[in-house]
């Protein structure tokens, strides 16, 4: 198969948790996905064998999103072996739930540069490198409309994302990008269920009127809808999916 036979989906942090079953997704509608990690070496290798067995094409990619130098790498690795990115998925994410004055100076750097310097990082790459009609979908988190104790930081460097996602969708004129964000609620993945208790779990599984987590296959069902072409006249936009939670 020629490189230019099947659209280009570039997903950070798609080693494990939501970004994974994105890449599934998208790999099942057709197409060819580079999975960015950072860590988690072996999960990513073992999802781009998961989809090749599944006869599609996927790609691994170890980049840091928080390092400009890894993000234009990252953009190459995927041209020269996929061909050129038609949609981007700014899915990488950390989460430390800590009151403010327990916030170290570099668990501050640590979220605001994987989230809002990570997203300036491949926006800027995309901006001259996304083929025309292309989709671009950031990471935020509906906690920005809650303002939950301990969530400060994490929040802000979400909200951070969201400026990024309104401005740039602006920037894009011209080009028939769209540049959307999902704003996901409590999702069953590592970065939400580690480091809390049962209790605390069912609390918040409980509090959107549909009372329960959600799933990645949740969250990835809509950026599938922002990746394809029905979402056409959506821009600009934050969609939270929370079943209702704010
Ligand atoms: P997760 O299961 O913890 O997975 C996080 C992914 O991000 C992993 O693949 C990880 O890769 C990657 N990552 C972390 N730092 C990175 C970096 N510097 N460069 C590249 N990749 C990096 O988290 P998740 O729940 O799927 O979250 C995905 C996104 O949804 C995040 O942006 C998160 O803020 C957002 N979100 C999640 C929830 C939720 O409840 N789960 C709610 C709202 C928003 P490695 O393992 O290789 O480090």
């Amino acid at each position: 198969m020629s490189i230019q036979d099947s659209k280009v989906a570039l997903v950070t942090g798609a080693s494990r948790g939501i970004g994974a079953v994105i890449a599934k997704q998208l790999a099942g509608e057709g197409f060819a996905v580079a999975i960015n990690y950072a860590n988690s070496a072996s999960e990513a290798s073992k999802l781009v064998v998961e989809l090749r067995q599944a006869g599609y094409r996927a790609i691994a990619i170890k980049a840091d999103v928080a390092n400009a130098e890894d993000v234009r790498r990252m953009f190459d690795e995927t041209e020269a072996q996929l061909g050129k990115i038609d949609v981007l998925v700014n899915n990488a994410g950390i989460l430390k739930v800590m009151p403010l004055a327990q916030h170290s100076d570099e668990l501050f750097e640590q979220t605001f540069n994987i989230h809002a310097r990570g997203t300036f990082n491949t926006l800027r790459e995309a901006a001259t490198r996304l083929n025309n009609g292309g989709r671009i979908i950031n990471f935020s988190s509906s906690t920005v409309g809650m303002n939950l104790p301990g969530y400060a930081v994490y929040i802000a460097s979400k909200a951070a994302v969201e400026s990024l996602t309104q401005v740039f969708a602006k920037e894009m004129r011209g080009r028939d990008i769209t540049v959307n964000a999902v704003a996901p609620g409590p999702v069953a993945t590592e970065l939400f269920l580690h480091g809390k208790s049962e209790e605390q779990i069912q609390t918040l599984a409980k509090m959107p009127p549909l009372e329960r987590l959600g799933r990645p296959e949740d969250i990835a069902r809509v950026v599938s809808f922002l990746a394809g072409p029905e979402s056409g006249w959506v821009n600009g936009q934050i969609l939270r999916v929370n079943g209702g939670l704010v």
